[in-house]
């Protein structure tokens, strides 16, 4: 192509680009051609000269985002591609089917050897996500794509990455629509309807635990259920359809609390069968009285970076201990952890360690994830950040 940048890695640093790893670390670079700038596509090759890769500069420790293993123009073409590629995984899945699912995350990053893009889709509306300059600098590219994979379904597309960008590019950065305008919908999924945020945290709503919500209906029978770190309030929803004697929401933001009442009651449960609270959990899990028989803790990433997994284990270790001390005999408890930085070997051993101190024999019913629209590659091992228990307290 020759138009592009290009860097030469070191010698052997060349086996893991081969085995489709997305991502070069600066230390594996040995040159560079040309001047590269944060956000450049930039084309990869060995220290032999071999091509190997294409991808985006970042600042950061990882120097490069691959996102092609093949030479070949980033243009709207290779944009629609890997669009369409995303969309037919999804298709496979069965998850584009209008009529049964109206939520679902077309790209998850590298997971889609996209890294740095994050598109969900949500009843006509999508909602862009870039983690990297490069990929806002092809961001109006990629949503004229996205149209065109997607069609007359696609109605709107907003660009919501001013959280996640505004401190690296040195220009204001303002969320707005790319396609059309908002659009007053009830976003559904699995056939419960919530109010679309689109000011609201990530992009609007978390469809990773949408498998993890069915697990929550299917124990929830009965149960006094409490539901921590709630947002929108997708386990209450379920927990309730699943036929819960009660449910208590909590969350720390009060524009979440404002979210799960106003869902809670669109899908028409009785209000005398929940409540909600906004409140610190950690707070709320030390005060908190026996008398829930499910137990729902799906915190943010304590662990954001690896410097900071220390702090994130003792978090986990004592938000699991009140519960795992307070949760009703035979109760059961659902604890997530979404640190990319945890893994979940590590995340396991701090529940284990709260249930020594809390006293009490707890049996594994089941391992969780992130749900299918959120792949790891099988390459990239780091994709696979949610990690989930379901454990019986005796
Ligand atoms: N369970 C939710 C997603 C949770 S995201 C769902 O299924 O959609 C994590 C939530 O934790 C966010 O809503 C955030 O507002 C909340 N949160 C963050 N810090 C908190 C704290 N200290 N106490 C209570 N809630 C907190």
């Amino acid at each position: 192509m020759g138009t592009y940048p290009s860097i030469f890695l070191k010698p052997g640093k060349e086996v893991p680009v081969k085995r489709f790893h997305p991502w070069i670390f600066s230390g594996a670079i040995d040159r560079a051609n040309g001047k590269i700038k944060e956000g450049d596509i930039v084309e990869v090759f060995s220290s032999r000269g071999d091509y190997l890769a294409t991808g985006h500069a970042l600042s950061g420790s990882i120097a490069l985002k691959l996102f092609s293993f093949k030479r070949l123009p980033i243009d709207q073409a290779f944009w629609k591609e890997k669009i369409s590629l995303a969309y037919k995984y999804r298709e496979r899945l069965g998850m584009t089917d209008p009529v049964k699912n109206e939520a679902f995350r077309l790209v998850y990053g590298e997971g889609d050897g996209l890294p740095g893009l994050i598109i969900d889709y949500y009843s006509g509306m999508a909602v862009i996500q870039c983690h990297s300059v490069g990929m806002h600098l092809a961001v109006k590219e990629i949503a004229i794509m996205l149209k065109e994979v997607m069609g007359e379904r696609l109605k709107a597309i907003y660009e919501k990455s001013a959280e996640i960008l505004s401190e690296t590019v040195d220009y204001e950065l303002i969320d707005n629509f790319l396609l059309g305008e908002a659009i007053a919908v009830d976003l559904v999924e699995d056939g419960l309807l919530y109010q679309l945020d689109l000011q609201g945290q990530k992009t609007g709503f978390f469809l990773d635990q949408r498998e993890n919500r069915k697990v929550v209906e299917h124990y929830a029978r009965g149960c006094r259920v409490l539901d921590v770190f709630c947002y929108s309030g997708g386990f209450s929803l379920h927990a309730l359809r699943g036929g819960a004697a009660f449910v208590q929401a909590v969350d720390s933001s009060k524009k979440a609390i404002e979210l799960v009442s106003a869902n809670l009651k669109k899908n028409g449960f009785e209000e005398s069968n929940f409540s909600t609270i906004a409140a610190d959990a950690k707070q709320y899990l030390e005060g908190l009285q026996q008398g829930f028989d499910l137990i729902i803790l799906d915190p943010p990433a304590f662990a954001k970076h690896q410097e900071m997994r220390s702090k994130a284990i003792k978090g986990y270790i004592n938000i699991n201990l009140n519960a795992l001390k307070k949760i009703n005999p035979g109760g059961i408890l659902f604890t997530f952890s979404c640190s990319q930085a945890i893994d979940r070997n590590t995340f396991q051993s701090s529940v284990m360690a709260a249930a020594i101190e809390a006293g009490r024999n707890v049996r594994i019913v089941q391992h969780l994830s992130q749900s299918p629209d959120h792949p790891a590659g099988l390459f990239h091992p780091e994709g696979a950040y949610l990690k989930g228990l379901v454990l019986y307290v005796e």
